[in-house]
């Protein structure tokens, strides 16, 4: 096990080298039981200000709409009644992002009200639409701030939770460190507010069954979330090369003493080299339509080699897709090793599998690409499972 100090090096060494940051805020920081807590939105702001004076990009997503609105309202409990929930949405945003917009404004910059639901981001145009427009507002040093819209948002084209968000929006932006602020020091192995003998866990290398078990154990008072889902997130960052951070938001100074190494909440390693945003979109964004069996040959070239996946090695093509479309990639025992998306419909790939690719245009009367699945499109799962 690595002692306090590899702990610390490890993450400062993370910090260092980070020039895109997604920082998270939950609801229980944002917010009191009288409304929104202007002091922590101030304090976090003016972090937020000197790190990107000193080069670093910042992208938010805030929680606190809705925490915010029941406070407006003056109800106990958030509603339960879905055009209630959403109208309580509407009511506090409006606050939150006027709150945001003041306290940056003090340090001279500007704030950008980037309001998302999950179909926004799965449809490859919407989701290079997104991302083009947050890099326009980093280009022009103005902080998006992001949160779902969740006065149009249902079920089926939800998030979810916040964490979550800010997992896909750490993805889709290609961010170097998610750091998730909330009113918890970190990850503990009980419930700290209930346990004084409960302990943070300083670093997280693998996110194993006893990580979710303590996450488990500690809910999660105004937001969505909880631990649990803020383990998920990690999870999903970490798949795909970046680390996260679970720390204090409220505590003085916490971004700025963390991007000064400090060995402060919970460090969620990276697993392997970040992968391009691209390949996370395609593992993590997209529904598959269908699964191409690979042989072994493939399987290697493919896992290994980092290779595309070829005719020869498509072994059966199930389910009914088309060009451009999601599908698995499967061995012949049936385990998912990957997601692609394929050059060809699912006819024109039956008719060509297992032949050379230059014998796709004899069969085909044309050979518009050598592979089904070109390795620039094409995430394994090892490398990016969630
Ligand atoms: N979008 C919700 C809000 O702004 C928060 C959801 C969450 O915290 O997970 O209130």
């Amino acid at each position: 096990m690595a002692g306090k100090s590899d702990i610390s090096e490890h993450r400062a060494e993370h910090f260092k080298t980070v020039k895109r940051l997604v920082v998270k805020v939950g609801s229980n920081v944002l917010t009191t039981e009288n409304g929104l807590n202007t002091r922590v939105i101030n304090s976090i702001s003016r972090q937020i200000a000197v790190l990107m004076d000193s080069g670093i990009e910042v992208i938010v997503v805030s929680s606190g709409a809705m925490a915010s609105g029941i406070r407006k309202m003056e109800f106990k409990t958030r509603p339960v009644e879905v055009p209630q929930r959403q109208a309580i949405a509407a009511l506090g945003q409006s606050g939150l992002i006027m709150t945001y917009e003041k306290a940056l404004a003090k340090h001279g910059k500007k704030a950008a009200q980037i309001l998302l639901t999950s179909d926004g981001l799965s449809n490859r145009k919407r989701y290079l639409n997104a991302r083009n427009t947050i890099n326009t507002l980093i280009e022009w040093k103005v902080v998006p701030i992001v949160n779902e819209n969740d006065t149009v948002a249902v079920e089926e084209i939800k998030f979810g939770d916040n964490d979550n968000l800010a997992a896909m929006i750490t993805l889709l932006m290609d961010a170097d460190i998610l750091v998730n602020l909330t009113d918890i020091d970190g990850l503990f192995d009980k419930d700290p507010r209930e346990n004084k003998d409960a302990s943070l866990i300083h670093e997280v290398a693998t996110i194993g069954k006893n990580i979710e078990n303590y996450a488990g154990s500690i809910p999660g008072a105004l937001g969505t979330g909880g631990m649990l889902t803020k383990i998920k997130a990690a999870k999903k960052t970490a798949a795909a090369g970046i680390p996260m951070v679970i720390a204090g938001g409220v505590k003085k100074d916490i971004l700025l003493k963390l991007f000064e190494g400090r060995d402060l909440g919970t460090f969620f390693s990276p697993k392997g080299e970040k992968l391009k945003s691209r390949k996370c979109w395609i593992a993590f964004n997209t529904k598959t339509r269908g699964a191409l069996i690979v042989d072994k040959g493939a399987q290697k070239a493919m896992t290994t080699k980092g290779g595309s996946l070829l005719p020869i090695g498509i072994a059966e093509v199930e389910g009914k897709f088309g060009k451009g479309d999601s599908v698995e990639i499967k061995t012949r025992d049936n385990a998912v090793i990957g997601v692609g998306l394929v050059n060809y419909s699912s006819e024109d790939t039956a008719r060509i599998k297992g032949l050379k690719s230059s014998e796709i245009k004899s069969v085909l009367g044309s050979k518009p690409y050598d592979a089904v699945v070109h390795r620039d499109n094409l995430a394994m799962t090892d490398a990016c499972s969630m």
